[in-house]
């Protein structure tokens, strides 16, 4: 997350392993200042629809402040986001270019239920 509030994406994916996962937590809740990615496990997480991700759908169809609204101005041809698991995105296989407008925006844990629920 930048000071901009909006994600900064790595060049290369990073694996997370024990040690790092550790080191996060270590600093406050790594999921508000990062977003992390897996395979998609579709019926096997709560967000699946029966036909895809609800998140993505969430935010372009139903935007929880304009904030998150997608930016035009990152959906042209030429101008997504450098991202690193494009090929394998669930979101951008679903909704495409319009999903890396508002990808930058979409944080795990902003101290609210739009995007994600604590355990428990
Ligand atoms: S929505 Fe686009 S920018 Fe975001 S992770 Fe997927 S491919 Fe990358």
């Amino acid at each position: 997350m930048t000071e901009q509030g909006r994600l900064a994406y790595l060049p290369m994916p990073v694996v997370v392993d024990a040690a790092y996962a550790s080191r996060l937590q270590e600093v406050g809740l790594p999921e508000r200042r990062y977003r992390f990615s897996q395979p998609c496990v579709e019926g096997a997480c709560s967000q699946w629809t029966g036909e895809g991700c609800a998140v993505i759908d969430h935010v372009l169809d139903d935007p929880p402040d304009d904030a998150r609204a997608p930016d035009a101005r990152e959906t042209r041809p030429g101008t997504l986001p450098t991202c690193a698991i494009r090929r394998d995105c669930r979101w951008f296989a679903q909704r495409g270019a319009a999903a890396c407008g508002a990808c930058p925006t979409i944080v795990a844990d902003i101290g609210g239920t739009a995007t994600y629920r604590r355990p428990g």
